[in-house]
């Protein structure tokens, strides 16, 4: 796996002729995740799920290719906790189209947008880049973690991990909640305000549907307290088993959809 911003350009020029490059575009945003977590959490957790596919999809010949991370999303939810931002959903798919149009101008025509933060406004966004770059046939573009399409989401993020949950109420771990404040836990420890989570009690009543639906603000739902679910069920070791369960999920589910690379019949010479 190599990062984009490490590298020098003659390795993107070999990596444009090889057409076998892969590109990951992590997406996050900067919201409130409990008083436990940090605000970027979900930026974070993309590019961990970025770094657990890349050798599922490198095992079948793709060389993959990490850009760097979309910080900042759209953040509705959240947005009255200190230090959530958001941006319109125009800036958002502006940033992706432009970005995409960019890697496909150097032969980097491959782009799996990797989405870890759900909102319907911010999931809209990526898909509406993503059409958009479809539409001008810039690059073969495909939309993983939380997703417009709900399957997607779930083939993703969903599958095989439940058997890993401690929570005594596993359906209603969210945000904030056990999941995430696993995976922050086993990837990126020295971030998890660990004195905190003894003092957080489970938020297991919470209105389901309006959080499903994102009808209601985080703040109402939760009492103001950010999280849904209880942080205090979570494991650096689930994170671990969620970590790779999700890499391998958010893998199969790209390879579903473009095959591997060693398939590829090689291009025509002019
Ligand atoms: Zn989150």
């Amino acid at each position: 796996m190599l990062e984009l911003s490490k590298i020098a350009f003659p390795e993107v020029k070999r990596l444009s002729d090889s057409g076998r490059a892969l590109v990951i575009l992590p997406v996050g945003v900067v919201e409130e995740h409990g008083a436990h977590l940090p605000l970027g959490l979900d930026s974070f957790a993309a590019e961990v799920y970025a770094a657990s596919a890349a050798p599922h999809l490198e095992n079948t010949g793709y060389e993959v290719v990490v850009a760097p991370t979309i910080n900042y999303g759209v953040a509705g939810a959240a947005i009255d906790f200190p230090g959530t931002l958001s941006l319109e959903p125009e800036t958002l798919r502006s940033m992706v189209v432009e970005i995409g149009r960019s890697l496909a101008r150097h032969g980097l025509k491959r782009l799996v947008i990797l989405n870890g933060h759900r909102d319907r406004y911010h999931m809209k966004a990526l898909d509406d880049a993503r059409a958009i770059l479809v539409e001008d046939k810039s690059a073969q573009v495909f939309c993983v973690g939380f997703a417009s399409d709900p399957t997607i989401t779930a083939a993703c993020y969903r599958d095989g991990v439940i058997q890993y949950y401690k929570s005594p109420r596993p359906e209603r771990e969210g945000h904030g909640g056990e999941s995430e404040t696993s995976v922050a836990l086993h990837s990126f420890p020295e971030l998890v305000k660990k004195e905190v989570i003894g003092e957080l009690e489970p938020n297991f009543d919470y209105d389901v549907a309006a959080f499903r639906d994102e009808t209601k603000d985080y703040g109402s739902l939760s009492d103001g307290r950010g999280y849904f679910g209880w942080p205090q069920a979570a494991t650096a070791e689930t994170g671990k088993q969620l970590v790779e369960t999700r890499g391998r999920n958010i893998a199969r589910v790209i390879l579903r959809e473009w095959g591997d690379a060693k398939q590829e019949k090689p291009e025509p010479t002019e």
